[in-house]
Formats: structure tokens, C-alpha cells, sequence
């Protein structure tokens, strides 16, 4: 009787300290932060159930080339699509035929994308999500960040704002309201979502 009743308490106390453990180590992960908001950790998760292939793929292309604001991933697990031999990720099963329908443009758009979104990973990490979240130069609001080398970043007036190029310097700075307007503009665009086709404009400089 004796002997059981001192295992008992000590099986008790084994529980409970190991249930204390755990539970420490858990709260001692939540305060951690591994680089990242939410959607970021949840973006890495639905990119992490692809194929070590289709992830690194998937990572380099980053967005969506039919919804070019779209992160991959971020719409549950990307659909790899295969366009004249070549493949590409897209968001979600809304954008498997659009991206068929024009598949050169498709192409096009996913090049870019990655073109793109290896420039912007040249930036520290909060300009990097700044930058993303404007998607278009302040000036030429139709040319993407990134495609022609890092997005520039400048001062307007105390505020940021990235630019496709250095060309564009100039004219941000001669006209700040208009620079700012643009790129308010272009972060609320990001909010927006629907499908539809963006197919890339020439930037002419
Ligand atoms: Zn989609
Ligand atoms: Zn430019």
C-alpha cells in the first residue's frame, strides 16, 4: 500500500514537471520571433508541403503572375501550371485557366516575377515588405519594382518611397504630392482582390 501510494505521487510530480516543461517550451516558441508576421509563418507553412523543387521554384517566383499581388502561398497551396513545357506557380485554381488562356503573357509575367522579386530581396527586410507593398514605381506606376535591378528607395518630403530606377529620382523629388499620392495609391491597390489580368506594360525611359 505503501510503496504504490509513493509511486502514484511520484508518477504526480514526474507529470506534472514534465506537463511544465512542455508548456514552458511552448510559450518560450511563441515569444520567439523567427522572422516574420503571421502570414509570413503561415506563407512558409503552405509552401513547405510542396516538393523541395517546387518550393525553391515557388520562393523564387514569389507572386501570383495572374494576380501579381498575390504571394504564393498565401491563397493555400500554389498550383504549379505547365505552359508550353515551362513551369509556373500560380495562387489558387480561379487562375489555372487565365494562366493558359495567354500563356506567353503568363510566362512573361512569371519571369518577371522572379526577375523582381530577386532585386527586391537585395533590400533589408522591412524595405523589402514596403517595396512589395507598393509593387510600382511612385513615378512610372506602371513599371514594377525590381525589374530593373533594386528598387531605389527615397525621402519625399519625410515619407518612403521606392522607385523603379534612378531615372525616376528626379521627378519624384520635383513633384513630392503627386510622388506620395502614387504611392498611397499603389499600397491600396495591394488590398484589392479579384481576379484579373495584369499584363506588363514597356517601361520606356
Ligand atoms: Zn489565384
Ligand atoms: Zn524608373
Amino acid at each position: 500500500m505503501m510503496l504504490s501510494r509513493s509511486r502514484f505521487w511520484s508518477l504526480l510530480v514526474t507529470g506534472l514537471v514534465v506537463t511544465g516543461i512542455v508548456a514552458g517550451n511552448a510559450l518560450a516558441d511563441e515569444g520567439h520571433d523567427h522572422g516574420g508576421s503571421k502570414s509570413e509563418q503561415k506563407i512558409a507553412k503552405t509552401l513547405a508541403s510542396l516538393s523541395p523543387a517546387d518550393r525553391q521554384a515557388a520562393e523564387a517566383q514569389r507572386f501570383c503572375p495572374m494576380m501579381v499581388r498575390t504571394r504564393l502561398g498565401a491563397d493555400g497551396k500554389p498550383i504549379k501550371v505547365n505552359i508550353n513545357g515551362q513551369t509556373v506557380f500560380v495562387c489558387c485554381k480561379g487562375c489555372v485557366e487565365d494562366a493558359k488562356e495567354d500563356g506567353q503573357a503568363t510566362l512573361k509575367m512569371a519571369k518577371k516575377l522572379t526577375k523582381a522579386s530577386a532585386n527586391i530581396a537585395k533590400l533589408g527586410p522591412r524595405d523589402r515588405a514596403a517595396a512589395e507593398a507598393q509593387k510600382y514605381c511612385a513615378v512610372q506606376t506602371d513599371s514594377m519594382l525590381g525589374i530593373m535591378g533594386p528598387p531605389v528607395k527615397v525621402r519625399v518630403n519625410g515619407k518612403t518611397a521606392f522607385l523603379c530606377c534612378g531615372g525616376c529620382r528626379a521627378k519624384a523629388q520635383s513633384n513630392p504630392q503627386a510622388t506620395l499620392a502614387n504611392v498611397e495609391k499603389l499600397k491600396k491597390a495591394e488590398k484589392g482582390h479579384g481576379h484579373g489580368h495584369d499584363h506588363g506594360h514597356k517601361h520606356n525611359h
